[in-house]
């Protein structure tokens, strides 16, 4: 085994996913897992752009810990999932444009957005208060109703402010990320849409083909269930708050929509989605191994993120159950709020790790067709 070179590495995590990539490599029990190991078989040597790559690749499914001949107490001290979710999680901050956002959310994630959302809710229901008192706590859910708490001109402006600075602010960190990880000429259609496969089925969370082994080597399917739900959840809520601005903008139609509207149906069954999914998440990792979790802890911005995609999704049906009643102007600043909060926190956290994932998958796909 060669000596690793910590000086052209960025951390001790990247060091010791390195070390532990060399004993695999000598090894290879695993190759037929999931995308990691193929991966690593084409390397001989390993950069900190490398093993950034490995690392959001690997989908944490813990098949590789309980097979491991290596793994503690071995002197070897072999656990790949708990290596790479470390390295996982300081590659979102790593390549975070502007960085010195990424570490302020991640030394205090979960205090920061919510007081982000609280203070956006707050801002939003104290100024109707402020101006039009009355306007706050009437009743009514006729077209226009929510443009009395917030003019339509100022929402779109805010939240499209923000909204491109979070698009902005990803698109920079995911050229960072993939330019560290290698170079890549060539880069087919096909590869792309491989990608795209096995990123909406979650193809690699499947331990091999036995399933995803989270608080034991039992397998079950039920961090890649909850994985569907958040993730087509969010689709469905993208494709919503779609609609709501073509009805606007194409047809003249002003929010709140009717129930049968495609904007009300998408966003309810969204919604659900990212209530159970999310939920769902959070129950898989508190009951996770203890010893697959590595360092990373359930505070920070991956509980973060869980939170603000619950709490959004939960105002947002809050909202249209009781948006004939005098309680729709403050449900209404706080799902703005929140909203808000999540658009802010997106590049400096758990949101990035579908962007990565996404990139790793690419970039897997091409080196697994180049001849
Ligand atoms: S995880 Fe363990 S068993 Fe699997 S390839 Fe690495 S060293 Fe071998
Ligand atoms: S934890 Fe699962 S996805 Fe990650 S390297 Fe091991 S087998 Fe592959």
């Amino acid at each position: 085994m060669s000596a690793i070179d910590l000086a052209g590495l960025a951390t001790a995590s990247q060091a010791e996913v390195i070390r532990q990539m060399q004993v695999c490599n000598a090894c290879r029990y695993c190759e037929g897992l999931c995308a990691v190991f193929p991966a690593m078989e084409l390397r001989r040597d390993f950069s900190g752009g490398d093993v950034d790559y490995l690392a959001n690749l690997c989908h944490s499914c813990g098949a590789c810990h309980y097979d491991c001949q290596y793994a503690p107490p071995h002197d070897f001290a072999v656990n790949v999932p708990a290596a790479m979710t470390d390295l996982r999680e300081e590659s979102y901050a790593r390549y975070a444009w502007p960085a010195f956002a990424a570490g302020f959310f991640e030394k205090n994630g979960m205090w920061v957005t919510m007081l982000s959302a609280l203070a956006v809710a707050g801002f939003i229901a104290g100024f109707v208060a402020w101006s039009e008192p009355d306007l706050l706590f009437a009743a009514g859910d006729e077209p226009g109703a929510f443009y009395r708490i917030m003019p339509h001109t100022w929402m779109a402006g805010l939240f499209g402010a923000v909204f491109l600075f979070a698009i902005g602010a990803m698109i920079a960190g995911l050229v960072r990320f993939w330019r560290s990880s290698g170079k890549t000429e060539d880069l087919s259609a096909a590869s792309l849409w491989q990608a795209m496969w096995d990123a909406g089925r979650l193809t690699h969370l499947d331990g091999g083909g036995m399933g995803c082994m989270n608080e034991s080597e039992r397998p079950s399917d039920r961090r890649r269930l909850y994985h569907h739900f958040t993730f087509y959840g969010f689709l469905l809520c993208l494709a919503s708050t779609a609609s709501g601005t073509l009805l606007h903008y194409g047809f003249d139609w002003q929010a709140p929509y009717p129930f049968w509207s495609p904007t009300v149906l998408l966003g309810t069954v969204g919604g659900l989605g990212l209530v159970v999914g999310p939920v769902g998440l959070m129950v898989e990792k508190s009951r996770r191994d203890p010893a697959l979790r590595g360092a990373a802890d359930m505070s920070g911005m991956g509980t973060a993120f869980l939170w603000m995609l619950i709490l959004v999704s939960v105002t947002g049906l809050a909202l249209l159950a009781l948006r004939a009643t005098s309680a729709m102007g403050l449900l209404l600043a706080l799902h703005l709020g929140f909203v808000f909060a999540l658009f802010l926190s997106m590049p400096y956290g758990k949101f990035v790790h579908g962007l990565y994932r996404f990139a790793a998958l690419v970039r897997h796909a091409h080196e697994q067709r180049r001849p």
